[in-house]
């Protein structure tokens, strides 16, 4: 039995309602490790030698930040995060340009959903360019990671998590921020490689008035099985779908985007919209919608699109491209979706599409410094 107690503790009468970077304290590893070559890198497994770890509570509110060597952490076994999914995380990277300069893309945007997701979990606020500027320190400080290649990059993982050393379901009184590094490489080494999608109409991701729109570590486990048994049948990945007309979602942990042409021969880039609640606010989504507004060249749509409609299209040759974005992969091309025993298959076949790749051109030469846009900052 899981039993409510009173979550509001009476604050501390100097607690700390922001991050103060001016107090970072750095403790340099003296057993730094031996760097992968790039080619080895796999998403996720090797990590830098520093990580940046804030903690907070309801009397102190957040304690100094520190950067410490990477290692394990200690926390109570009842901590919340452990057994309720008090945990929200972010993904971002740093690039190192040919000039040797770090860049990073919209930070500021990834500040504010981290927390929306905090405050969703009732963790605490935290101020954004403080927790940026620890950030920044830390990138620089493990510098000698960052891959210097087109296509790689510094993944940055902030995560927070609640850990009160009890089992009562109330606003955690303890919590931790804190941020790993880890270099990775290009998404596909070898050139694009299209997926192949299975509709699902049995499992469903995220609904309206539930928890997709926020980067909650709790939505993620449970795609896990669904994913598997979709490559066990053969698919890549699962385009996520919810309500009895089967409304698409999202494509795995992406967001879905179509590119159709409209009854009077317009092209219209098609998304999902945000209003519902169920779609994850990618920066990398917001970043293609601003960029294909600003071209000029199309008919922007942020609505709800049917898998009917996605079918109709294809059957009237009206259904030209379609792709995944989000940080990791940038872009992810589709070229096929199976729905109720059906294949819809792309006319782009095994490659990626005109639009999806002047998208995912752009985007990389903002990222890497190729071309100066405000949305890349030199840290
Ligand atoms: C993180 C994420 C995305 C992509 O967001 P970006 O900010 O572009 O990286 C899309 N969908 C889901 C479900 C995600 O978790």
């Amino acid at each position: 039995m899981v039993q409510r107690v009173s979550s509001r503790q009476m604050p501390g009468l100097r607690m700390a309602t922001t991050i103060d970077a001016s107090k970072l304290t750095v403790t340099k590893t003296t057993t730094p490790k031996q760097k992968e070559a790039n080619a080895d890198l796999l998403f996720g497994r090797t990590f830098t030698d520093h990580m940046l770890e804030i903690d907070w509570d309801t009397e102190n509110g957040w304690h100094d930040p520190k950067i410490v060597p990477y290692g394990d952490f200690q926390m109570s076994p009842a901590s919340s995060a452990l057994h309720y999914s008090v945990q929200c995380f972010e993904g971002m990277k740093a690039y190192k340009t040919a000039d040797g300069d770090i860049r990073m893309f919209r930070p500021d945007c990834n500040m504010e959903r981290l927390n929306n997701s905090m405050e969703r979990l009732a963790l605490p606020a935290f101020d954004g360019e403080a927790f940026m500027d620890c950030l920044k320190t830390l990138v620089k400080l493990d510098e000698s990671w960052i891959p210097q290649e087109e296509g790689y990059s510094l993944y940055i993982r902030p995560t927070a998590i609640g850990n009160s050393p009890y089992l009562g379901l109330t606003a955690p009184n303890h919590a931790k921020l804190f941020a790993i590094l880890s270099p990775v490489g290009p998404y596909y080494p070898n050139g694009f490689k299209p997926v192949r999608l299975l509709a699902d109409t049995k499992n469903v991701r995220a609904w309206p008035g539930g928890v997709g729109n926020a980067k909650l570590g709790g939505n993620y486990g449970p795609t896990i099985k669904p994913g598997n048994d979709a490559m066990k049948d053969g698919f890549d990945q699962v385009l996520w779908l919810f309500g009895e007309d089967h409304q698409v979602c999202e494509i795995g942990a992406m967001n879905v985007f179509f590119i159709m042409k409209t009854k009077d021969g317009k092209t219209e880039v098609v998304t999902p919209p945000l209003s519902r609640g169920d779609i994850l606010p990618g920066v990398t989504r917001r970043s293609i919608l601003a960029l294909a507004e600003e071209s000029g060249d199309f008919v922007v749509s942020e609505r709800a699109i049917t898998m009917n409609e996605v079918h109709t299209a294809w059957k009237e040759g009206r259904l030209m491209e379609a792709f995944g974005a989000g940080t990791a992969a940038i872009i992810s091309p589709i070229n096929l979706i199976h729905y109720k025993g059906n294949d819809i298959e792309f006319p782009t076949g095994d490659d990626i599409g005109p639009v999806a790749k002047s998208f995912w051109r752009q985007l990389c030469d903002i990222q890497y410094g190729i071309k100066e846009h405000e949305w890349s900052i030199k840290i």
